[in-house]
């Protein structure tokens, strides 16, 4: 049976008065803060399955009839003024697409499908009923404008509505854009979530429009599940259509995710099965062990990566900031220490994960840009970056030292708050970036040199403030030690020798081995947990696990903390941690509680956390770790002498209140065992940076 078209507003007017009326009222009164009911796929079908049918096979007058039917009860209901949009939801499974299988076919009829949004446009009102006047008679007629694509104008001023009759050609029809109805528009592109595709592959993206309360609702990075029905426009050709189409999708409705990581789905069995690993008492190393196998060594560089899978809990203090709970982690090494192949294999485990390197080639980088986008008839959109694509997930960033200019002036509030507002092109947003940051960074020189003569931080193409962002920073140095070379060797070539040639595995003669059976679960003989479970062990852990800290963990990490801090005092006036360390600690505890899926970190997790963290500081910069050396980039010598000559230039100018002479200066300073040329370099040095001044030439200074 077919629906007929006169039946549809009166078909939708019951449906609503059924199911609707009371969200109907409420829309009547939150309006215009709510410009739209949503109505259950599910609902309709119930009502009358092919009513629910005829929504999937013909959206377009579906969608028009209830959003007249809507209309008509509001102005019943005595607001004829609002405009409000009837949005179904929650569309049958047959109606579920990838944004890779739209094609010509799916045109005219209601899909649905799971995208990450990628780009947003500006958000620009265009007609929804113009109110157009006749220029010979002066009466205005209204016009529904179905689209943003062509304005259309009344053919004749009718007689029957109370006008001249004259046809087009005979007058003039004004648009009256006061009375005229607007809703905002707004280009958006959708892409195929990145977990979906199969290694390599390009994501497939689809340009989309949406309008009234959906416009400017999305920003990129946002997970939605869209519906909406396709479209087709010519492609033009130096002004002309020409054959081929570009496909489209009018956005009807979104849903938004509401189960964190719903993208994976974990079955009871599976859930069993991870409970049960929780279970071991060698939970952690097993898991340790399941990280990267085919890099050899490295056990506390994988411990720690391991904890930054799980991450610590993500919360809202009193005052409202939010606490990161990720944990960033930085790989500074020498070249072909195996840092790219960790950061690979863990955007591959990460839930979510995602591997870019900083020189990436996308105009958008690792945050966001402006871009102008000739599919969207050349406006600009703002496009997201790396980081908002990973959000709630893992950011692997190879080359992070070679990041571009913008990335690098947004990357301390995506770390640290975890969000990047960006304002660009007239498009205002925030985009979130809640992902754990995973960043491989070469030293400059190629080599590193002994931290004990110069600081990493000068050897490497990142600002300490930065650098300080990182709650794990690891030094991997490329040192010959016949053992250990002996045993990496060993380990590559059998790693080879058990590998199984790629083209006997396309051609089908042989089986992929990260796919064997064996690989399933827990692979007993190598004693490790497969990818594919470590995904979902990762993700059930981050939706169901929040842990704190017992007193006693807390008791232990303080006094890791105060005992630390004591000791650096010893050795130099700066301190050797810094307050933010703190946070670090308590993370990677949360993180090794969630690992055995405990609600309680205890004092063994705080205990993991302290080891992990002398472990790196010891490795970065042996036993007088100084921190504050992270933080301005010079070690703690030098910033003494720059304190001792602004020292001298101070009280000599406050003595003679007179500018000081640098000879003066110079004879000081060498009194204090500070040779002349080290003096001269730090005092050009700190002219340079505005912290003294030459008020009359070279030989003069003052302080500022
Ligand atoms: P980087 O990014 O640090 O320059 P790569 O990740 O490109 O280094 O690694 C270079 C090569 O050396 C890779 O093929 C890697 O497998 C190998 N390699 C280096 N160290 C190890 C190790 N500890 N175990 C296994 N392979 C290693
Ligand atoms: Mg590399």
């Amino acid at each position: 049976m077919t629906i007929q078209e006169f039946d549809l507003p009166a078909r939708w007017r019951t449906l609503l008065l059924e199911n609707y009326s009371e969200a109907i009222h409420n829309l009547e009164v939150t309006w215009p803060d709510v410009q739209s009911l949503e109505v259950s796929y599910r609902d309709i079908e119930s009502f009358d399955p092919d009513f629910a049918l005829s929504i999937i096979e013909e959206p377009e007058n579906n969608t028009q009839a209830a959003n007249q039917a809507l209309g008509l009860l509001l102005s019943e209901l005595g607001a004829p003024r609002i405009v409000a949009f009837v949005r179904i939801i929650e569309l049958p499974p047959d109606s579920h697409r990838t944004v890779r299988q739209l094609r010509s076919e799916d045109l005219g009829s209601m899909i649905s499908v799971d995208a990450i949004a990628t780009k947003i446009g500006k958000v620009l009102p265009r007609t929804y009923e113009g109110v157009f006047v006749c220029a010979a008679c002066g009466h205005s007629s209204h016009i529904n404008q179905p689209n943003e694509q062509e304005l259309v104008e009344p053919i004749e001023c009718f007689e029957i509505d109370g006008g001249c009759g004259r046809k087009k050609n005979q007058t003039k029809f004004v648009q009256r854009v006061e009375e005229s109805i607007l809703i905002d528009t707004q280009f958006i592109e959708l892409q195929e979530p990145p977990e979906n595709l199969r290694g390599g592959v390009q994501p497939e993206r689809i340009l989309c429009i949406a309008e009234h309360d959906i416009a400017g609702q999305l920003n990129p990075g946002d997970r939605v599940t869209a519906n909406g029905m396709l479209f087709v426009r010519s492609q033009r050709k130096s002004g002309k259509d020409t054959p081929i189409f570009d496909i489209f999708m009018r956005i009807h409705s979104i849903q938004r995710e509401n189960i964190p990581l719903e993208e994976i789905q974990i079955s009871e069995e599976e859930e069993r099965e991870i409970k049960e690993l929780a279970r071991r008492d060698d939970i952690h190393d097993l898991l340790t062990k399941s990280i990267a196998p085919s890099i050899f060594g490295m056990p506390r560089q994988k411990e720690s990566l391991m904890l930054q899978l799980f991450g610590g809990v993500a919360s809202k203090a009193k005052d409202g900031t939010r606490l990161r709970g990720d944990i960033h982690i930085l790989l500074m090494g020498d070249p072909g220490v195996a840092k790219s192949q960790l950061l690979s294999y863990m955007s591959q485990i990460s839930p979510r994960g995602r591997f870019t390197s900083g020189m990436s080639a996308s105009a958008a980088g690792l945050t966001a840009a402006a871009v102008q986008d000739s599919a969207a008839d050349g406006r600009w959109t703002l496009e997201a970056g790396a980081l908002a694509l990973a959000d709630l997930g893992l950011a692997a960033i190879d080359e992070f030292d070679k990041m571009n200019e913008n990335d690098r002036s947004s990357m301390h509030e995506a770390m640290e708050q975890q969000r990047i507002s960006v304002s660009k092109a007239g498009i205002n947003a925030t985009l979130s970036t809640r992902c754990a940051i995973l960043a491989a960074a070469n030293p400059k020189a190629g080599r590193f040199q002994s931290v004990s003569e110069v600081p990493f931080t000068q050897q490497i193409n990142l600002k300490p403030a930065l650098i300080s962002r990182f709650d794990v920073i690891w030094l991997m140095t490329d040192q010959p030690a016949a053992e250990h070379d002996k045993l990496i060797a060993e380990h590559i070539m059998s790693n080879r020798a058990e590998s199984t040639p790629e083209i006997l595995i396309e051609q089908g003669s042989e089986v992929d081995p990260s796919k064997a059976a064996k690989y399933e679960g827990v692979d007993t003989s190598q004693g490790i947990v497969n990818r594919d479970l470590i995904r979902k062990y990762v993700a059930y852990a981050k939706r169901s696990i929040h842990p704190r800290l017992t007193d006693e963990a807390r008791e232990a990490l303080r006094e890791f903390y105060v005992e630390t801090r004591r000791k650096g005092g010893e050795y130099h006036d700066s301190i050797s941690i810094s307050a933010r360390a703190i946070e670090g600690l308590y993370r990677l505890a949360q993180a090794s509680a969630r690992v055995r899926l405990s609600n309680v970190a205890s004092i063994e997790d705080a205990e993991r956390s302290i080891r992990l963290t002398r472990f790196w500081r010891h490795e970065l910069m042996g036993e007088n770790f100084d921190e504050t050396t992270l933080q301005s980039g010079k070690k703690a010598t030098t910033r003494n002498r720059e304190r001792t000559l602004l020292e001298i230039v101070r009280r000599i100018f406050a003595e003679t209140g007179e500018t000081v002479n640098l000879a003066d200066v110079l004879t000081e300073a060498g009194r204090l065992e500070i040779n002349r040329d080290t003096a001269e370099d730090i005092i050009e040095a700190l002219c340079r940076d505005g912290r003294l001044m030459r008020p009359g030439g070279y030989d003069t200074l003052q302080p500022v």
